[in-house]
């Protein structure tokens, strides 16, 4: 059987996009086949993103925060977020979500398996598990079969362990969250601590760190302890659930078209933004591009419009600043955030600035660091 689309790969930007097809009338009754070799039965990982509106996952977003804190060396900056509002989805609950919803839809499949190759061979599209070979119209990949090689010339790695903690007493305040708290050792290059409380007892902690290699774990769990204590000042507590991830922040190019017919979506696709590692949102932005392109009858690809290829430009930028180690990630973002509103932060971040925002941010950075790096990154 040939289905209209495979989706390779059911994780945040494969059930994005199978949520996408089903909530679209002309769409909702192709066949699809959703294939991946992991159940998503675990929480694997906390997505964190902002909005101005109610979006598609309004409804399991576990927090939210109107307000952010930002720490660096004689900087303590609570900002309000404007029009934004910064959310918290739990991965439980989204995959428990897609699957629920795409229950009541017999055109949809779901295979556990594990992809060994994505083709094309005249105008379909073919996977090939370890089981069976399957052909479509489309695939949709997420998997890293095509990713680019990623090496510590072109990277920098955003790797981090959060844990979430509960308190005996009341000491979070849950309407503040700390985006960044950089008033902590550098020494294994740009790091920070990440605090977002859901409670006044619950709080995500999350040593965070932008280098070229990842750590020991116990440096890890060392540094959280000594934050929860002398910083946070929490004497009791229980670690009720842990997170560890690794994310690239890459000047390799992701594919979006690797092969006739096979669409890369997700981090395969370029859409992890390298200079923050930021993904959930761009994830969003670009499956509702591919439904508009499939509702007109188009190809799904998502042509980049002239201002995302300047913001992939800006990315590759600052990467190549890190890389270089013209300055560090702490520098970087505290001359960021003392001299900007926390609306056009997250314009600029989140791809939805003006020209004009992008020049009041970026007149605040040393020119030739930038400069030059600007130049390296027209490549
Ligand atoms: C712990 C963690 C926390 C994160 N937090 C944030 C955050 O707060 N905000 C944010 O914007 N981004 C965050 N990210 C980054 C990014 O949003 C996530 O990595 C996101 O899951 C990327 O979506 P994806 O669809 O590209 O990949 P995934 O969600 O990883 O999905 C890929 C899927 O492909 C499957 N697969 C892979 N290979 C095969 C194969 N050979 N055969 C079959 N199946 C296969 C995998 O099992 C997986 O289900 C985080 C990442 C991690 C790891």
């Amino acid at each position: 059987m040939k289905y209209d689309f495979i989706i390779a790969g059911s994780g945040c930007s494969g059930l994005s996009l199978l949520y996408k097809i089903l909530q679209t009338p002309s769409l909702q009754n192709k066949s699809i086949l959703v294939i991946d070799k992991d159940q998503k039965k675990n929480n694997d990982r906390t997505w964190c993103f902002w909005e101005k509106n109610p979006g598609s996952f309004e409804s399991i977003v576990h927090a939210r925060w109107n307000t952010l804190e930002f720490i660096s060396d004689n900087l303590k900056k609570k900002v309000d977020l404007g029009p934004y509002t910064y959310k918290m989805i739990q991965g439980i609950d989204f995959y428990n979500f897609v699957f629920k919803y795409a229950k009541k839809f017999k055109n949809v499949i779901f295979l556990q398996d594990s992809i060994t190759d994505i083709d094309s061979k005249f105008n379909e599209a073919l996977v090939i598990t370890r089981k069976n070979t399957y052909s479509a119209k489309y695939v949709f990949n997420s998997t890293n079969f095509f990713n680019p090689k990623i090496n510590k010339q072109n990277s920098l790695l955003q790797h981090f362990k959060g844990w979430n903690i509960r308190t005996v007493d009341p000491v979070f305040n849950s309407k503040v969250g700390r985006l960044m708290d950089f008033s902590i050792s550098q020494e294994n290059g740009t790091t920070f601590m990440y605090v977002l409380p859901s409670s006044s007892t619950e709080a995500l902690v999350e040593y965070t760190l932008f280098s070229p290699s990842t750590l020991k774990q116990e440096t890890y769990v060392r540094e959280l302890k000594k934050y929860i204590k002398e910083v946070l000042k929490i004497k009791k507590y229980t670690i009720e659930h842990e997170e560890f991830g690794i994310i690239p922040m890459s000047l390799a190019k992701f594919k979006q078209n690797p092969k006739m017919n096979v669409i890369n979506i997700g981090t395969s696709g370029g859409y992890t933004k390298a200079s923050s590692g930021y993904t959930f949102q761009f994830i969003q932005k670009n499956v509702f591009e591919i439904v508009e392109n499939l509702k007109k009858g188009n190809t799904p690809v998502q042509n980049l419009s002239f201002k995302n290829k300047i913001y992939r430009w800006y990315d590759r930028t600052l990467i190549n600043v890190l890389l270089t180690k013209k300055m560090t990630g702490k520098e970087v973002f505290t001359i960021m955030f003392k001299k900007n509103s926390a609306q056009n932060i997250l314009a600029f971040l989140g791809n939805e600035s003006t020209i004009i925002e992008d020049i009041s941010i970026m007149k605040n950075f040393p020119k030739i660091p930038f400069l030059i790096a600007g130049i390296k990154s027209l490549k």
